[in-house]
């Protein structure tokens, strides 16, 4: 069915739609709701609930014209209430004396009444309580439109159902049942089963897409035995135990005659780069071509900056090719490694395209491997006959999960942090200490260190009420208004122009701008060693595994480093979450007690964060359902595997390929 069968959706719509990355109907049937609200009828429980919204038959007896306001008296159920209008003046002819109209809204008290400001005239009448979803929407779109078309979407898109019992039986109900529970749950206590159901959905899409993109067994590179002395020597530290431990697995499985295929996994802030550079010098120094694949192009060029001084001293040259590496220098870097010189290559999934040819390539390196899609990976290790493989992850996934979901890998682990790390001090911080901490972060940039702002979103919200997670836009606005006024700030998110990123975070390290505002995406891996502080808004809107990540951008010299958490919240429970990182800067540890607190049917509210591409998936719970997958899985002949490869859809990049493949494998 098309977007445009639905009523009310017309050409503007749907490209405000399309905006934001709907332009189907299973794109608007899991486009899910952000959280859910209950919009009470019954005014008796305003005492018990005063934060709901309500939906209220009102009899309108008197109209005032303010100054500022437009007012009108009522009653509801013989209950005087206010009516505040602000910038509403049209609502004097509409609403009419001594007629009854439905509106819904909060609830305030001022001074002796029940007031309600700027609500809304009920277009969804009911008559009981209900819980409904909230979506995340452009501007245009009201929550009401986009009920309603799911509603009708859900009722005439049944007909398509995937038979997933091959996998999992019947046990966690329809797929369609799911996705209307997703979007309408009676109760908050109906989302869990229907999490599950898609849960186990992507459990098998994720395994078939592997099993699909596995490559054929292949006799290994044999590496030689390269002496790293000089290079380790020359390090400004010692390494730790768990680096030189991990570096010793790595030569020994590169040494071998088999392909390596070895997941590095370290805590953020462990040190795992610079093991994967002493690898890949393993690689390039015994005549090869290694290649380094991160998840963003900020990360990417990074990482080959630090690479170029680690290298100097060999013959190894390091280059690096993005999506805005210029078209010639990219030619010329392309026929370097097509011509199988020794070199260390850094880059983002440009590395990937068809029309990079390496000649010699026998190591890949892929920096936080779950971030990539399966295929993705898969792609870049075909580029050479059975390359090695070292996959590094700071996602703490306890070691059974870690080997299913990547196959069959051996597994590295540096437990233990440089020396001389001093515990990141953490706080918690509430609305009304905020000013005075901004003070803080201008006192310690003033010593010549570097703090970070990080907001869970990046535009004002629609509803811009006080409930709104910040913003990067609210806390520009905030800071015209001397939130902090010493010390000058940039910006960095993911819809600004990558040149536009990359000079963003060049100001900030340069120290030009010692602060800077940004979204997740310095999550993963920016190394700014002069950052000393880091401020997260809006904490309680993020899981704990992902505050860990944020908070391991601070702490990575031997300066005492900060982390703010400001909570908006005044929820007893996302306030004890919060506690979890200002006692614990272990991750895994932190890991299981988020588990433990978020508990069953408590997932949402978070931000989603799509950890291996998952959205309902949540490996530290939904281990039974992995495994119940992947026995179904196990006793399928090929053939019957390969005639599901549409499910895998979602974990490939390109379909083609792996019927190219299979093709190929069958014969
Ligand atoms: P991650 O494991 O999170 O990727 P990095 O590799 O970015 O961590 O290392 C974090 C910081 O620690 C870097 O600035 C790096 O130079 C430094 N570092 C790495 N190993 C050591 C060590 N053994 N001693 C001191 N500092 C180290
Ligand atoms: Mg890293």
């Amino acid at each position: 069915m098309k977007l445009n069968r639905l009523s009310g959706l017309g050409q503007k719509r749907i490209e405000k739609l399309a905006g934001i990355g709907i332009s189907n109907m299973a794109d608007l049937l899991t486009h899910f709701p952000t959280r859910y609200e209950w919009v009470e009828t019954d005014l008796g429980n305003y005492q018990e609930n005063p934060k709901n919204s309500f939906q209220l038959e009102i009899f309108i007896e008197s109209v005032q014209q303010k100054p500022k306001y437009l007012l009108f008296i009522g009653y509801a159920d013989r209950v005087p209430i206010h009516i505040l209008f602000f910038h509403q003046n049209y609502r004097k002819q509409s609403i009419r004396l001594n007629q009854s109209y439905r509106f819904q809204g909060k609830i305030q008290r001022w001074q002796n009444s029940l007031q309600m400001v700027n609500p809304i005239l009920a277009k969804e009448i009911t008559d009981k309580r209900v819980f409904l979803p909230v979506y995340r929407l452009p501007s245009g779109i009201t929550q009401t439109m986009f009920r309603r078309w799911i509603r009708q979407g859900i009722e005439e898109e049944s007909v398509f159902e995937r038979d997933y019992s091959p996998f999992f039986g019947d046990q966690f109900g329809s797929h369609i049942e799911a996705i209307r529970t997703m979007h309408f749950p009676e109760a908050p206590s109906d989302l869990e089963g229907a999490r599950k159901r898609l849960a186990a959905e992507e459990a098998v899409q994720y395994q078939l897409a592997q099993i699909l993109t596995k490559q054929p067994n292949r006799p290994g590179i044999p590496h030689g035995d390269v002496d790293l002395t000089l290079l380790i020597k020359q390090l400004p530290f010692q390494l730790t135990e768990g680096q030189l431990q991990s570096l010793t697995e790595i030569r020994k499985d590169m040494l071998a005659t088999r392909p390596m295929y070895r997941l590095l996994q370290g805590d953020v802030g462990s040190g795992k780069t610079v093991v994967a550079f002493l690898s890949m010098a393993i690689s390039v120094l015994s005549g090869f071509q290694a290649a380094y694949l991160a998840p963003t192009e900020v990360l990417a060029k990074q990482v080959y900056e630090k690479a170029i001084p680690f290298f100097t001293q060999t013959a190894i040259s390091c280059v690096l090719v993005t999506g805005s590496t210029k078209k010639k220098e990219r030619a010329g870097i392309a026929e370097r490694i097509k011509a199988g010189e020794g070199l260390a290559v850094f880059g983002t999934h440009a590395l990937l395209s068809d029309n990079l040819e390496f000649g010699q390539l026998s190591l890949v390196v892929t920096d936080e491997q779950h971030r990539f899609g399966v295929s993705q990976r898969s792609k870049l290790q075909s580029k050479g006959p059975a390359v090695d493989v070292l996959a590094m992850s700071a996602t703490p996934i306890p070691r059974t999960l870690a080997l299913t979901l990547f196959g069959e890998m051996s597994l590295s682990v540096i437990r233990s942090l440089p020396a001389g790390r001093k515990p990141i001090r953490t706080y918690l911080v509430g609305p009304q200490k905020r000013k005075d901490a901004y003070g803080f972060l201008e006192r310690e940039v003033e010593k010549g260190h570097r703090g970070f702002v990080v907001c869970p979103h990046i535009e004002l919200g629609e509803e811009s009420d006080e409930s709104d997670p910040m913003s990067i836009e609210k806390l520009e606005g905030e800071i015209r208004h001397s939130l902090f006024t010493r010390t000058s700030h940039t910006t960095l998110h993911g819809r600004m122009k990558k040149d536009e990123q990359s000079s963003a975070m060049d100001a900030f390290k340069s120290g030009k701008a010692p602060v800077l505002l940004s979204t997740t995406v310095i999550e993963v891996g920016i190394d700014v060693p002069e950052a000393t502080v880091i401020f997260v808004e809006s904490a309680e809107r993020f899981g704990l595994a992902q505050l860990h990540q944020l908070r391991g951008r601070v702490g990575r010299s031997d300066r005492q480093s900060y982390c703010v958490l400001i909570c908006h919240s005044k929820s007893e429970k996302a306030i004890e979450r919060m506690r979890v990182l200002v006692e614990s800067q272990d991750g895994f540890e932190i890991a299981e007690k988020d588990l433990r607190l978020r508990g069953q049917g408590n997932l949402f509210g978070l931000e989603q964060h799509g950890s291996f591409g998952f959205t309902h998936l949540d490996l530290a719970i939904d281990q039974e359902i992995w495994e119940t997958v992947r026995r179904s899985i196990a006793v399928m002949d090929q053939q019957k595997i390969h005639s599901f490869y549409s499910y895998a859809r979602r974990y490939l990049d390109n379909l083609k390929e792996v019927r190219e493949y299979n093709a190929c494998n069958s014969r």
